[in-house]
């Protein structure tokens, strides 16, 4: 049974619980996974992303798309295997704002194992760096959903996982009103990074959006050595324009 229109709702997070062999989205029966092979074949795929900020093209492209030529990111490239939309956003939304971790892990796995089928030993980072929260806006969430997702991605492809020498050490308003030039004014000191980093990092956040605060981790991460900044996310918010 597919899940296409309808967001997950508690029974279905309910089923899981109580049966941990049903599909968490569709109910169906499933071997030892969160998710039925039809449910995970229906999710939204970005399939030709852009090769630095995965914006999704309309084609294969070699290039990058016309946001990265006009200014190329900081990053060497993000990986987001999904895009932002149904029923991706409903299970981040839930997992986000109303704490159901089940739905994280669910995603957290599903991303470890498209980053471990894609990438070789070769291509792994030395580190995993999850985005990090306000002290004050973690206390208040709880968690923090960038380190519940880049725990299962870390454990399957045997990378470290680093969460306290990367720290925001001013609360920003929320960045979601704001326009690409005020996120990046809003967020310039917003991090700080303790120590000495490895050539090759990857920042982990749930969504790319802008990228504004993607850049700015990579500019604190670069003063700190790193030389190849991957940024690893769930799903791509498409951009209005590329
Ligand atoms: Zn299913
Ligand atoms: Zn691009």
């Amino acid at each position: 049974m597919l899940f296409t229109s309808r967001p997950p709702n508690q029974l279905t997070a309910l089923i899981q619980r109580l049966w941990p062999g049903r599909c968490l989205l569709c109910g169906e029966a499933t071997t030892n996974k969160r998710i039925c092979a039809a449910c995970q074949q229906d999710l939204p795929r970005n399939h030709c992303p852009c090769p630095h900020c995965a914006q999704p093209m309309p084609a294969p492209a070699a290039t990058a798309c016309a946001a990265c030529l006009h200014r190329t990111p900081i990053f060497s490239r993000v990986i987001a295997p999904w895009i932002y939309a149904l029923p991706v956003d409903h299970l981040l939304h839930r997992f986000k704002y109303h704490g159901q971790l089940g739905y994280g892990d669910l995603l957290g796995s599903l991303l470890a194992e498209h980053l471990s089928t894609t990438l070789t030993e070769a291509q792994r980072p030395g580190l995993i760096l999850p985005v990090p929260l306000h002290p004050a806006r973690q206390r208040r969430r709880g968690f923090n959903q960038a380190l519940e997702l880049a725990r299962p991605v870390a454990q399957r492809l045997n990378v470290p996982l680093e969460s306290r020498r990367l720290r925001r050490i001013r609360a920003t308003p929320e960045q979601v009103q704001l326009n690409a030039r005020a996120r990046r004014r809003n967020l310039r000191g917003a991090f700080s990074f303790r120590g000495t980093c490895p050539a090759h990092v990857a920042i982990m956040d749930d969504v790319f959006t802008t990228g504004s605060t993607a850049a700015e981790i990579a500019r604190v991460l670069r003063r700190a050595g790193a030389e190849r900044i991957e940024v690893w996310c769930v799903a791509r918010a498409i951009a209005k324009t590329f």
